[in-house]
């Protein structure tokens, strides 16, 4: 069957690729925080190729649809129970409609029985963001929670989602206009407690109906049989949409990338640097995959514009990064491999303990573009200097959220323990091999997984480890 999207996978392990020399060019001259850099339209030659772009995207669905839906069947890196003996299932179709004018996505969830049902559902749904709540069966709502029964055949229930939301800081993290809406899934399709037939899953299914003329949607997941994107989370029974979503007029470039398929999607009418990110994470695949042992089946990078926040946030198989952000900043980290150190790894701290996940993301954005050659083995210690000295002050890595300061002293403190476990193994091991255990344990991880972790590398407690800061 032919496949319309490039199958090209790319391997740069060395240095000062010609791919790398072209995405350092290509960062040339552009200010670290440009705010003066965006032009007001993309050049002609740039928005032909992103509607070219865009055929090939309309047209690669249908083509793929078949061996894209092989990941349903089988799951590639989790044991999904939702396909074990003796499971039953029911069917969810997510319908989505954006209705730009009003600010808001019109939800309706249509749940059908099969082997198995559900006969409650509770959600999570303030009324400041979920409103208009009406469907089959019965619908209370309880402060915050509104609990739904379906009847026992099935039934609609149907919502209006309040899409646009600003962060503390200033700057969205959802937003609808009228030429497209960027929103996570998980927000459009709340969590639910959900009561029903004993070892029952869903067979979920997103459809965006009715999309405004011109739009097209992207989300983390592969194209269903009989339409729609299927929806697979093998770590929950009832499967939501959760991830980032784009949709809108959208320029979108797709790779595939060690066997993962790759989106890099933008409104057509910004100037996002959409085969920056493509060609780094072309360049970036190989060392991912050995440093954490797997990548997703698919991942969806989505870029914007003022005014959404001007970062990166991940979700899964996802990431939203702001189109100004350069691909390696002034201080040698990178927004963009960060995320995508979430989003690969999952790695996540137990409360408390987000050091954890904060600073592996950000020691690997560093390490992870110096063994492609994007940062020179100066520059690399430059960047972890950088941070031993922003850092150096923090007395406590123990906090709910890490961010500045104590994320950069958790990965001078990482960067020590690298090096500690590489000297005590005559480089046997190194860091790489926490990390991919953290990776695939799948459970959050705490300073006790880190002990045990190192101690059986090295075959005795970790000396970085006894440190004061990580109490
Ligand atoms: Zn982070």
């Amino acid at each position: 069957m032919p496949n319309m999207r490039s199958q090209s996978v790319h391997r740069h392990a060395g240095r000062g690729s010609p791919l790398a020399l072209l995405i350092l060019l290509a960062g040339c001259g552009a200010a670290p925080q440009s705010e003066a850099s965006r032009p007001e339209s993309i050049p002609a030659q740039a928005a032909m190729a992103v509607a070219a772009d865009e055929k090939a995207a309309a047209m690669a669905p249908e083509a793929d649809a078949d061996s894209e839906v092989a990941a349903v069947v089988q799951p590639v890196h989790v044991h999904d129970p939702a396909f074990a003996k003796g499971a039953r299932h029911y069917s969810v179709d997510y319908r989505v409609r954006f209705l730009p004018s009003e600010g808001m996505a019109a939800v309706n969830i249509d749940l059908k029985a099969g082997t198995g049902h559900l006969s409650r559902l509770d959600f999570h749904m303030p009324a400041s963001r979920y409103q208009a709540i009406e469907g089959d069966g019965d619908i209370e709502r309880e402060g915050d929670r509104v609990i739904w029964k379906p009847p026992h055949k099935g039934g609609e229930l149907r919502y209006r989602y309040h899409i646009d939301h600003q962060r503390s800081g200033g700057g969205y993290d959802a937003r609808i206009t009228d030429e497209w809406a960027l929103l996570r899934g998980d927000d459009l399709v709340p969590p639910a407690r959900t009561r029903g037939t004993h070892d029952s899953y869903a067979h979920a299914t997103l459809h965006f109906d009715e999309l405004p003329a011109g739009w097209s949607a992207e989300t983390p997941w592969k194209p269903a049989h009989g339409g729609g994107d299927a929806v697979v989370n093998p770590e929950t029974r009832f499967d939501r949409p959760v991830g980032w979503i784009l949709a809108g007029k959208l320029g979108v470039r797709r790779e595939t990338v060690e066997e993962m398929s790759v989106s890099v999607a933008a409104p057509t009418d910004n100037a996002a640097r959409r085969l920056d990110v493509l060609g780094a994470i072309n360049a970036l695949g190989t060392e991912m995959q050995r440093t954490f042992g797997r990548l997703p089946p698919k991942l969806l990078i989505v870029l914007a514009p003022d005014p959404m926040w001007r970062g990166g946030l991940s979700a899964p198989r996802s990431l939203y990064l702001h189109q100004d952000r350069p691909l390696i900043s002034e201080n040698g980290s990178s927004t963009l491999v960060h995320e995508l150190v979430h989003v690969i790894s999952g790695i996540r701290g137990v409360k408390g303990e987000d050091w954890i996940a904060e600073g592996i993301a950000e020691f690997y954005s560093i390490e992870l573009m110096s063994r492609i050659g994007l940062l020179s083995e100066d520059r690399r210690e430059r960047a972890l200097e950088w941070m031993r000295n922003h850092g150096r002050n923090v007395k406590t890595l123990v906090a709910d959220s890490s961010s500045g300061k104590r994320t950069a002293r958790a990965v001078a403190l990482l960067a020590d323990l690298d090096a500690e476990i590489r000297q005590g193994t005559d480089d046997e091991a190194s860091l790489d091999d926490v990390a991919r255990k953290l990776t695939d344990a799948g459970h959050k991880a705490s300073l006790s997984d880190l002990r045990e972790l190192s101690a059986g590398l090295l075959g005795h407690p970790s000396r970085v480890l006894q440190e004061s800061v990580v109490e």
